[in-house]
Formats: structure tokens, sequence, C-alpha cells
């Protein structure tokens, strides 16, 4: 199947953003992305399409041990500790995993979800469709990235390197025009080009950019919320799917306790209940709570799996407690920087669907695109 270039899912205007046409004077030119999350990992892959022909090349600096950011799973069990669904009004996202050949699993919802509000009994509701038509992926949400990071090591050998356990603590333009990028272990490196594609509230609070951006932008970054942040995240595996032997859509709310979102995350190769809750949640208190929603037969679960993003120090930092609220980042945010040499390309700063895995697609896919524009000099 041919693969899409990024201007072919967006047209070539700069949605605002501002492109100064300065490319790097080099024949070769080195593009450095930090993060490698979806939107990192898809801007690598726009870019190796739109520079075929220009003698480049790309590192990708990540600060964890893995890749994918955000989205981590359990892939032989299909189960997500972080994103799960593309719903079926992201299209970037929807054709990049069709791009990819990766296998999708309907989300069920069918039958009766569970209510519960203040010290009210348990109400049981049929509700419509509850999920958006939204789909999950085989191997979870993190085969996207796993995929990708295939992708670029193999098919790219000679222009992309990833480099794991790499988190930039500085960046500085340079006087001839370089990029000079610190890392954590003192090591330092000169790029032509920055893709920041981490989220920018933690950008403004652990990355010491000189010269100072503009106070405007760096308020406006600041306020940037990272869309779940805050949120823990529990997996509830069980022997049998008992939940859908009684009828049960296997979703629930609960406002009484500090578990409070169910969802059915079963699949062929397992059976499960995964669980929004708020930080600081307990194992136990997720199991209490489930049980007090949906019963007994929530009592014994084989295993139980759990993340709290808000400990997550490459996604929420100090500052952030965002749960809920997705980012409305404002033109500002999408204006290259330095002479375009330094590019915001996370998520959050999308011109639609910011926040989710569309926002990263999409915003890669644009970064990509305006930049490859740049240097090929068009
Ligand atoms: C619990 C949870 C559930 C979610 N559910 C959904 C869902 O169902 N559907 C959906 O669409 N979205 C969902 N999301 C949001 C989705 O995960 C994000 O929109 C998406 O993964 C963002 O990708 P990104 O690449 O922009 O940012 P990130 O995934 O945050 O990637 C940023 C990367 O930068 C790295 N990094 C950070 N600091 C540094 C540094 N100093 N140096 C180098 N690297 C650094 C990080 O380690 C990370 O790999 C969910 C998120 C969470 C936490």
């Amino acid at each position: 199947m041919a693969s899409t270039r990024p201007n072919e899912i967006f047209n070539t205007q700069n949605n605002g953003s501002k492109i100064h046409r300065e490319p790097a004077s080099d024949s070769s030119c080195h593009i450095v992305i930090i993060g490698a999350g979806v939107a990192g990992l898809a801007c690598a892959r726009y870019l190796t399409h739109s520079l075929e022909k220009k003698s480049y090349k790309i590192t990708i600096l990540e600060a964890r041990d893995r890749v994918g950011g955000r989205t981590l799973s359990i892939p032989e069990l299909n189960l997500d500790l972080g994103a799960s669904w593309i719903f079926s009004p992201h299209t970037a996202a929807l054709s990049l995993v069709r791009e990819l050949n990766i296998g999708t699993i309907d989300q069920y919802e069918d039958g009766i979800s569970l209510m519960k509000s203040g010290n009210s009994d348990v109400r049981r509701m049929r509700l419509g469709e509850i999920h958006n038509g939204a789909i999950r992926l085989k191997g979870g949400a993190g085969s996207l990235c796993a995929t990708l990071l295939n992708e670029l090591t193999v098919k790219n050998q000679t222009t992309v390197a990833v480099q794991l356990n790499s988190p930039v603590i500085s960046i500085t333009y340079e006087t001839n025009q370089k990029l000079n990028i610190e890392l954590r272990d003192k090591k330092s490196i000169v790029a032509d080009y920055v893709v920041l594609a981490l989220p920018p509230k933690l950008f403004i609070s652990t990355i010491e950019i000189t010269p100072q951006l503009p106070k405007s932008l760096t308020e406006e970054l600041s306020d940037c919320d990272t869309w779940m942040a805050s949120t823990c995240k529990a997996i509830l595996q069980y022997e049998r799917a008992w939940w859908k032997d009684q009828k049960l859509s296997g979703f629930a709310v609960s406002r009484q306790s500090k578990a409070q979102e169910w969802h059915d995350a079963s699949s062929d190769t397992c059976n499960a209940l995964f669980v929004f809750c708020l930080s600081g949640t307990t194992k136990q208190q997720v199991i209490d709570a489930t049980v007090k929603i949906f019963g007994n037969e929530a009592i014994n679960p084989t295993a139980i799996h759990m993340v709290d993003w808000s400990n997550e120090r490459f996604t929420s930092g100090s500052t952030d407690h965002s749960f809920g609220g997705h980012a409305h980042a404002s033109n500002i945010c999408r204006q290259s920087q330095w002479n375009g040499r330094l590019w915001f390309g996370n998520s959050e700063v999308s011109d639609a669907h910011g926040g989710f895995i569309e926002g990263a697609v999409r915003r890669g896919a644009q970064v990509a695109n305006q930049l490859a524009e740049l240097i090929v000099g068009k």
C-alpha cells in the first residue's frame, strides 16, 4: 500500500506558523527530535518520506528506556496502561494504523451499564453508543510506536538513530545558527533543527532554553495542560468475563470512590476491565470500588496492573495536575522560533484534537511537512 505523505493529509498552508526561509547551509542537515512518543516518531516517519532525495540525518532523543510516551501496553494481552482508543473522527491516526498494517479490536459495549453517585444504589442503564465508534489496537496502542520504530530503524538505518535514556536538559541557539543540545549525562549534540515532541508544560519546566523564548509564548506553553497527566489507570484481569455473562457492558461510573470509570478491555487473549482512577489510588482501593459497583464476582482478579501517570516525571513534571481538560494551544505555539530552527511538535500543540493520539499524528505530520519545505527550499 502506498504510504501517505504529510502534505496529502494536510494542505501546505502554514496554519498560522511563520516560516523564515533559512535552510541549513550544510549539504547534510541534522534534525533532532526530542521525545519518542507518537508525535516524535510520526514526525520522523514523514520527514524520511519528504526528504528522500536530500542528505539528512535524524536523531530521536528519548528520556525513558522505551519509546511510546503516554502509550504503554502489555502487547501479548492487547492491554493498555496509557492511551487505548482511536475514535472514528480521528482520520489521520486511523490512516496511519492502516498504512502500518496494525490490526484493530472493536471496543465492546453491548449490554447494561452501571452508575453510582453519592450514597445511592447502583443504577442500571442501557446507554446508546458509549465510545463513539472507538477501536483499540492489536498489541495495544503501544504497537503504533513499536511499528513506527521498527520501520524507522530497519528501513532507514543510515539516516535515523534513536537514543533511549537520553533526557535533554538544555538547548542553546548558537550565533552560527546551530543548536547545541545538552543531555543529562553532560554529553552534547549539535543540530540544525530541533523538534520538541514532548508536552509543552514539561518542556518549559525541565529544559533550559537560551536565548529565552518570548514571554507570551512561554506563558502559553506553561498553561498548556498535558492531557491525562494526573490520571492513574488500572487493569483487572479475570479468568472469565463474568460481566458479559450478566449482560453487562463493563462500562460503569462511580463518583463515590477514587476508582471512577470502568470499561471492558477484553480480547481473544484475556478477559479484563480497565479503570480510570484519581492519582494516588491503591490496588486494593480499585478492587474494593469494583466490588462495590459490580458485586462479589469482581473480588478475585487473576492479575492487577497499574500506572499512576502523575508519578511519571517524563509525562507530568512536578506542576501538571490536569485530569480531563484538553489543551487548546493557539497559533503562537505552532510558530517556529529562532529562524525556523526550533519547532513545537507534540499532541498538545496540534491545531485539532490536541491531547489525543490524533493530535500527535497530525502535529507530527504538520511539522514534518513544514520543516521539509524549509529544508528542500521549495
Ligand atoms: C492514561 C491515559 C489514557 C489515555 N487515553 C487516550 C485514548 O484513549 N485515546 C487517545 O487518543 N489519547 C489518549 N491518551 C493521550 C495520548 O496518550 C497522547 O495524546 C499521546 O500519546 C501523545 O503523544 P505525544 O508524542 O504528543 O506525547 P508523549 O506521549 O507524552 O511523548 C513525549 C515523549 O517525550 C519524552 N520526553 C519527555 N521529556 C524529555 C526530555 N527532557 N528529553 C527527551 N525526551 C523527553 C517522553 O518520555 C515521551 O516519550 C491517554 C493518555 C493517558 C496517560
